[in-house]
């Protein structure tokens, strides 16, 4: 394509509004424009780039077994009553009514949709499996659109749902779209983790978020030094600990201390001179509308997922001061477990308090604190489980080595769902023997547009995008310094344009009438992964220079041998990338 008559309008100065660097460079770049908040126009290069990421997706889904379908994106309100969505979905659901006074949502996902479709349809336990996806654009109404394509509020996901007779299938089809996914962030050229992700009640691996890693992503995930183990922090086993006592073993009877305004773990540890691994934070939630206790080390943050999947509860809430006051009969802060059993609270404690005593712990009374406390003399905890996150330096979980922390993108997830929808609504089937049963089911999601984002900010520097080749919207920039000036560099560089187009490699072919330094600086902006340059001094030697992108690196071609020189070329970049030669 010649620059001279795409619509570029790239940008001199930065958007204010732009935070992150992926959004900066698709504005200045020319490859997206918003409309309004989290909604997005894609200009031609940026929709080159979201077709080409759709693309690899496609084919992946298909050498999966999935078969392409397109839903409607605007949904019937009667659908998500049947799954008690429409009351749960909260105002991420945009809804509206239309002339009739019928309710409609904007689909954020489809579950009720394809579960609608396929609950019609499917008979026999001979149609099953089926697995169905589609790529097509959602709405959620997020309450914090931001980062450009990062977080938007229209935005382009593939959604894929399975149907299987039983759990055995449904596990398959599981790992058809894991492993499907793997290769689909290989083809993309993204450096990538597969992470374990909380299931919720469904329990097991049944859940794991692809995960981009780039330093600026919102998500923290605890990776191993040594293996493959990558997992949301969440959802990150912590290893039981060893024995280890806090006094040597005999305490004494425990003992109260003032400890006069101290509320916070800081101010109790200044105040007693002690380490925070010594204290006990007793932390108070409502669950289910009953009270319950959590007990971490003072350094450790409780994880309330872990909470509540140990106690398989629905709903977890941290108390209000107020129900605070009324189960531990001391304000916030002086909350501990000795006495609480009697008040009828549940205690669970973190693995790593089973072993110790010696502890400081509040003594349910303002301004006040235990110290010398044994849990297991003192009170009675209910259960000893892995309550708390896992921090840097904690062992692996799978082989013991070192637990590192590193930030990542959430570009896909696949997620085994089981009964929740096909129970909800009656999809079911005939097995062999004629008998009823309730279709499995599985989903699994890619942020398509989120990905476009998600390279830019792994792949950049300060001039502009590095972009994979298998996503950039042209491999090659092609950039002619003959500025009208020089009829003959033009005239060689337009037979190199349409050479390399037979060829079937597709150029960006700068052959607009400005200086070269702005040439220079565009391409670098727009992030082509190959650049070749041909000036007036290169034709008369009859070199043309290339460039490869994310290295910087430079090398001259002979003209005279063009093709093999390129061919040659161009595999070395893409092996820089990971990628094979297609
Ligand atoms: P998040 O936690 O980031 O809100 P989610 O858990 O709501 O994501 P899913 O419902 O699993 O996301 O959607 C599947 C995929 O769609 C996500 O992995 C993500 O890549 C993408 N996605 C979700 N919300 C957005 C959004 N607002 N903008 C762009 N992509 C999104
Ligand atoms: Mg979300």
């Amino acid at each position: 394509m010649r620059l001279s008559r795409t619509y570029v309008p790239t940008l001199k100065e930065v958007p204010a509004e732009a935070e992150v660097v992926s959004h900066r460079l698709l504005l200045r770049a020319g490859f997206i424009r918003k409309l309004t908040a989290g909604i997005y126009t894609y200009l031609p290069l940026g929709l080159r780039t979201l077709n080409k990421v759709a693309d690899i997706v496609r084919e992946e889904m298909n050498r999966a077994g999935a078969q392409e379908i397109l839903m409607p994106m605007v949904q019937p309100g009667d659908l998500w009553s049947e799954t008690g969505r429409w009351e749960f979905y909260g105002k991420e659901l945009l809804r509206f009514t239309d002339r009739h006074e019928r309710e409609y949502c904007l689909g954020p996902t489809h579950e009720e949709v394809v579960t609608d479709l396929v609950r019609g349809e499917v008979r026999s336990y001979r149609q099953l499996p089926i697995n169905l996806y589609q790529i097509q654009t959602k709405f959620r109404d997020e309450i914090r659109p931001r980062f450009g394509l990062m977080r938007g509020r229209e935005f382009v996901m593939k959604d894929a749902y399975s149907f299987d007779r039983d759990e055995a299938g449904a596990d398959l089809s599981y790992r058809l779209m894991y492993d499907a996914y793997k290769a689909i962030f290989r083809r993309l050229g993204l450096e990538f983790r597969p992470v374990e992700a909380d299931s919720g009640s469904i329990g097991g691996n049944f859940s794991h978020e692809f995960m981009v890693l780039a330093d600026t992503g919102e998500d923290t995930i605890a990776v191993c030094q040594a293996c493959e183990y990558a997992a949301n922090l969440e959802k990150a086993e912590v290893v039981a600990p060893v024995d280890k006592c806090n006094c040597g073993g005999d305490c004494g009877p425990a003992m109260e201390v003032p400890t006069p305004g101290k509320h916070t773990v800081e101010e109790v540890c200044e105040y007693l001179e002690i380490e925070a691994d010594t204290l006990v934070k007793t932390l108070l939630f409502d669950v289910d509308g009953t009270p319950v206790a959590g007990l971490v080390r003072g350094d450790r943050e409780l994880n309330e997922i872990k909470l509540k999947n140990h106690l398989g509860a629905q709903d977890v809430k941290l108390a209000t001061p107020e129900q605070v006051v009324a189960w531990t009969g001391a304000p916030v802060g002086f909350a501990g477990p000795v006495g609480l059993k009697a008040a009828g609270i549940r205690i669970i404690a973190d693995r790593e308090l089973d072993f110790d005593c010696g502890w400081v712990v509040g003594a349910n009374k303002a301004d006040a604190h235990l110290k010398s406390v044994d849990l297991r003399r003192d009170c009675k905890v209910d259960a000893y489980t892995d309550l708390r996150n896992i921090t840097e330096g904690d062992k692996c979980p799978r082989c013991g080595g070192a637990i590192g922390f590193r930030r990542g993108i959430e570009v896909g997830h696949v997620f085994k769902l089981g009964l929740k929808y096909s129970q909800a609504m009656n999809a079911v089937f005939l097995d062999e023997n004629g008998k009823e049963q309730i279709m499995v089911m599985g989903c699994y999601g890619i942020g398509v547009s989120r990905i476009v984002a998600s390279a830019i900010e792994q792949n950049h520097d300060a001039e502009g995008i590095k972009f994979p080749p298998s996503i950039a919207p042209f491999e090659v920039a092609l950039l002619s310094l003959a500025g009208g000036k020089d009829p003959e560099v033009a005239e060689a560089a337009d037979k190199l344009y349409a050479e390399l187009t037979k060829q079937g490699v597709e150029v960006l072919y700068d052959d607009r009438d400005e200086r070269p330094g702005s040439k220079f600086k565009d391409a670098d902006l727009m992030g082509m992964p190959m650049q070749l340059v041909l000036g007036g001094k290169g034709l008369k030697n009859g070199i043309i220079e290339a460039k490869d992108r994310r290295t910087g690196e430079k090398r001259e071609l002979k003209l005279a041998d063009f093709a093999a020189e390129f061919a040659s070329w161009r595999r070395t970049v893409r092996q820089g990338w990971g990628l094979d030669i297609d």
